[in-house]
């Protein structure tokens, strides 16, 4: 053996000692999976490239929020291309950014180009000679958007990579592309769920890189990194803009009106890349134009894919019905383009024909995407400058399908309803108005879908001419029904039938005054004659400090704000549970008063009552008598009832919808802002839940058995438990609490329920035949109601009706739930609420039980002289029943849940339990099931529990 080679002996074995607890290295690497580079252009020096922000090579891993952040704050000291603006800021703080990147001279113009733009969108202010003038000059203009979904993170990776590619290169094509064009790019569209989705990966990872879709590091774990920090699915937010994210980006890019709008996602991991234009149901107020070029787009996308062996697809999954995509920019004459880039995050996956698919290819595929999709953009930006301005032109004319439409919002006293409608529609540049007097008009149709005659206008309406630049937008999300193709219902159809499964992506019902449950009608004319722009209703408080009572108006949904924040500052509070004129002021049902006597010892009450209307913008009055004139309540009666401050827990965590839990603790934060706890649900069995007077059960499947007996003790001894659809089904299952039943459950004995059924209905009946009444002879005449019906429903015809019908249950539609207007659970609630509605537990309720909210709408028909059976239950003679409201709803639908209940509340010992059929806050936007669901929460346990006087 010579010297040399036991020298090398000698250093292998000396740096491979290798201890017992050392970590191992991998066999192999995932940066080592695909070798292609993703940045291959020549680039200047001083721009920081991203690998050195990353500390890893573009792509061959996640990038963190901070890093994208600090590389663009960095990049934008280092380039003249480019200028970045803060949109927004996400709940836990993090910034969102609009990154503008042009040529220097471009970017130094920013405010010209954008009101150029602005000019060009309003036809009535310039005319053809000036339009043509501004689209000469105009650059196009981009708007490129990534991961509005946090863990589909290859899009943010690829965005950074095109942010530098676009500010570093030398090349001659893309400085050409930079004096042609803004291009907008918003890399992090959701900077929590990435935030939270980086964290799994980090906690997640081992030694070797993981190739299995399954596994923990792929999936991560509840709530999952989708949403952003209260679990709200952010591409369903474009036009309800309930969160900061969505709220800070619609301002700007309504602003910009880009000519494009790519949103850049990530779908199941096994899949390969999809882009558009979609198919069928696309929703009828979309240009045609825009799938035009949408085709064109995809066809210069698919060559680029094609060049590099890239598999992709158009069009299969990708409906566009829905109008709270990032696709309510087609509206505004934007085109709108996907990209579904199959998951890989972060190592890569293995797919089923034995090949690994890296992350970082998935990265290549969006940033090649997005270069393409400028290029074409480039080629044919003044083409489609040219049909924006004729759909410019069209949306104002006379002659367009919108010209004839006005919608119309009643005259309500729920003010902050109302004003929440206004400020979402002026922000997507909505031109609203109001009529000081009434207006006549011909033809309306309801919300009911009824169509009325010679209808007059009430003064004080909310009104939307539709012959404005925003039309088709209106239209979508304002029109009571979005038209669905005959042929798009037969294969919904069949596919039901065949398989149970469905083409529609998401709801088929969306409209605002459905969602806000605000009466409204469309009238089929241009209404534009005494008109003036809309404002909202004054304030007017007067505080004064000799009252007796201070009371705000019920039908105000912060009318139960006030109340909870009140009694979380220990003032004792009442409601009034019946209308009542108190010196002068008349007092819906619900309304809220403070009284002096009750509150002896708070001082400087007045003041609190003023700060606390003050933060919640409701007008409260000052009422110097509490002597109700004749039958009306008066202060000292039974009608005056205390309420009982709320101990809020909500059970969340695995087993829960995390869309629903997030949903409705927003709205304790967003509508109430008092303190309540997120309880990890399998603390329920052991916690101490005398903590908690209200107790709520998001939908979900995550309380077992033992769960359900620790809640039926807490409940029995005075709580308020409040559970949501799938928690709902739960509970009227056989193991659960409480009465209520599934109607699957109820045909053995259909005819109680329906008798039950028919006191309530018959209850409602005004007229009594006194003559009739006041016969001493005993009367052979009389008939009963059940007595006359013809083709009462044997059980097992019930049972295949059931089983048939149930094939066809909707899958988010609107249907009319009729409302007992005496129960304190409908405060503040229309006699009649549009109610959103899929594959519910149907609630079936005995008399004993309160049904404050049933499926179904009464509607007289004095042509209806019989008695007709539905399923389970019969309608009196005289009557229709409306179940349709919006969306598709199968007539089987309407059949099977016809009379059933949405909301049922029962007492059980000295407590209570509220059973919602359906997820009553929903997308934060469904605000008149909302306000049933904080009525419960703030009036529950003072209304409807024993009350209790504290030694
Ligand atoms: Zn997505």
């Amino acid at each position: 053996m010579n010297t040399k080679l036991l020298t090398l002996l000698f250093i292998i074995f000396s740096t491979s000692v290798l201890v017992s607890d050392d970590l191992m290295n991998p066999t192999s690497y995932s940066k080592d999976l695909y070798q292609i580079p993703i940045l291959d252009g020549t680039y200047k020096d001083d721009i920081t490239h991203p690998d050195e922000f990353l500390g890893f090579g573009i792509g061959e891993r996640v990038a963190a929020p901070w890093q994208i952040t600090s590389a663009l704050k960095q990049w934008s000291t280092q380039s003249d291309r480019i200028k970045i603006i803060e949109y927004a800021k996400s709940h836990e703080g993090r910034p969102l950014h609009a990154v503008f990147i042009s040529s220097p001279d471009n970017i130094n113009n920013l405010d010209e180009i954008k009101s150029d733009l602005s000019a060009l969108s309003d036809a009535r202010n310039i005319n053809d000679r000036q339009a043509k003038s501004i689209i000469d000059k105009l650059p196009a203009v981009a708007w490129m958007a990534y991961s509005i979904h946090g863990n589909e993170t290859s899009g943010a990776d690829g965005a950074l990579a095109a942010i530098y590619h676009l500010i570093a290169s030398t090349d001659d094509d893309v400085l050409n592309m930079l004096n042609n064009m803004v291009i907008i790019v918003d890399p992090l569209m959701n900077p929590d769920g990435r935030a939270r989705f980086a964290k799994s990966l980090e906690q997640y990872r081992g030694t070797a890189p993981n190739y299995d879709d399954q596994s923990l590091l792929h999936t991560g774990d509840w709530p999952y990194g989708r949403t952003n920090h209260y679990y709200f699915d952010l591409n369903r937010d474009w036009f309800y803009l309930t969160q900061p994210e969505t709220k800070g980006r619609v301002k700007l890019i309504n602003e910009w009106r880009p000519q494009i709008l790519v949103d850049g996602h990530e779908m199941g991991p096994q899949d390969t890349f999809m882009t558009g234009p979609p198919r069928e149901p696309i929703n009828k107020n979309i240009d045609t134009d825009l799938i035009k070029w949408g085709n064109v787009f995809a066809q210069d996308q698919g060559n680029a894919f094609d060049e590099r062996n890239w598999r992709f697809y158009t069009g299969e999954w990708h409906e566009d019905l829905y109008p709270g995509y990032s696709f309510y920019v087609q509206f505004r004459g934007t085109l709108g383009i996907l990209y579904e880039q199959s998951r890989m995050a972060e190592d890569g996956v293995r797919r089923p024909e034995g090949t690994i698919q890296s992350y970082k290819e998935s990265v290549h595929h969006q940033y090649v995407s997005t270069l393409v999709n400028l290029e074409s953009l480039l080629n044919n930006s003044k083409e489609m400058y040219r049909d924006y301005w004729d759909g410019r032109k069209y949306n104002v004319s006379k002659d367009s399908e919108y010209a004839n439409q006005t919608f119309v919002v009643l005259p309500t006293d729920n003010n902050t309803r109302l004003n929440t409608l206004a400020n979402k529609l002026k922000a997507q540049d909505i031109e609203l108005f109001q009529n000081t007097k009434d207006i006549k008009v011909e033809n309306v149709t309801l919300q009911s879908g009824q169509l009325v005659t010679n209808y007059t206008i009430p003064a004080g309406s909310m009104i939307i001419p539709n012959r404005q630049p925003e039309a088709p937008l209106i239209a979508a999300i304002l029109e009571f029904d979005a038209d669905i193709d005959s042929d798009v219902l037969v294969e919904e159809r069949q596919k039901s039938l065949k398989s149970g499964s469905s083409i529609m992506y998401d709801t088929t019902a969306f409209n605002f005054t459905m969602m806000y449950g605000l009466d409204a009608v469309t009238v089929d004319e241009h209404v534009d004659s005494n008109l003036e722009t809309w404002k909202p209703s004054p304030v007017a408080s007067e505080i004064t400090e000799d009252a007796v009572i201070w009371a705000t108006n019920g039908e105000d949904d912060n009318s139960v704000a006030f109340a909870a924040r009140l009694m979380e500052q220990n003032v004792e509070v009442r409601i009034i549970d019946k209308e009542s004129t108190l010196s002068d002021h008349t007092l819906p049902r619900g309304s809220v008063v403070v009284l002096q006597m009750d509150n002896p010892d708070i001082i400087n009450l007045q003041n609190l009552v003023k700060t606390v209307s003050n933060e919640l913008n409701i007008s409260v009055v000052s009422i110097e008598s509490g002597f109700g004139p004749e039958e009306l309540p008066d202060w000292g009666g039974r009608h005056f009832r205390l309420l009982e401050r709320p101990h809020i827990a909500m059970l969340s965590h695995e087993g829960f919808n995390s869309y629903d839990v997030g949903v409705s603790w927003w709205s304790l934060d967003h509508h109430l802002g008092i303190r309540h706890s997120l309880i990890n649900a399998s603390l329920a069995s052991y916690g101490d839940l005398r903590r908690y007077n209200t107790i709520i059960i998001p939908s979900g499947r995550a309380i077992d058995d033992y769960t359900i007996d620790t809640l039926l003790e807490w409940v029995s001894q005075g709580g308020t438990l409040i559970a949501h659809n799938r928690s709902t089904r739960f509970l009227t299952s056989e193991n659960g609490i409480g009465s209520v039943k599934q109607l699957q459950n109820t045909f053995d004995e259909s005819e109680n329920y329906n008798f039950d059924l028919l006191r309530e209905i018959y209850s409602q009946y005004e007229n009594v035949d006194k003559d009739k009444t006041n016969k001493n002879i005993v009367d052979f005449g009389i008939s009963y109601p059940w007595e006359e019906l013809d083709g009462a429903l044997s059980e097992s015809d019930l049972k295949s009706r059931d089983k048939w019908q149930s094939i066809f249950m909707p899958s988010g539609s609107f249907v009319a739930g009729r409302i007992d207007n005496e129960h304190w659970l409908t405060f503040g609630t229309p006699n009649t609420i549009p109610v959103l509605y899929s594959n519910l537990p149907i609630l079936m309720a005995r008399s004993y039980v309160d049904t404050p909210v049933r499926i179904g709408q009464m509607v007289t028909n004095n042509e209806i002289e019989e008695p007709r059976v539905i399923n389970w239950s019969s309608l009196p003679a005289g009557n229709d029943l409306n179940v349709r409201m919006s969306g598709l709803v199968w007539p089987e639908a309407s059949q099977r849940i016809a009379n059933s209940g949405y909301l049922t509340r029962e007492r059980i010992g000295d407590g209570q339990v509220i059973l919602f059929s359906g997820e009553p806050n929903f997308r934060g936007a469904t605000l008149g099931t909302n306000r049933l669901w904080l009525n419960a929460i703030v009036y529950g346990p003072g209304l409807g529990t024993r009350d209790r006087i504290t030694p």
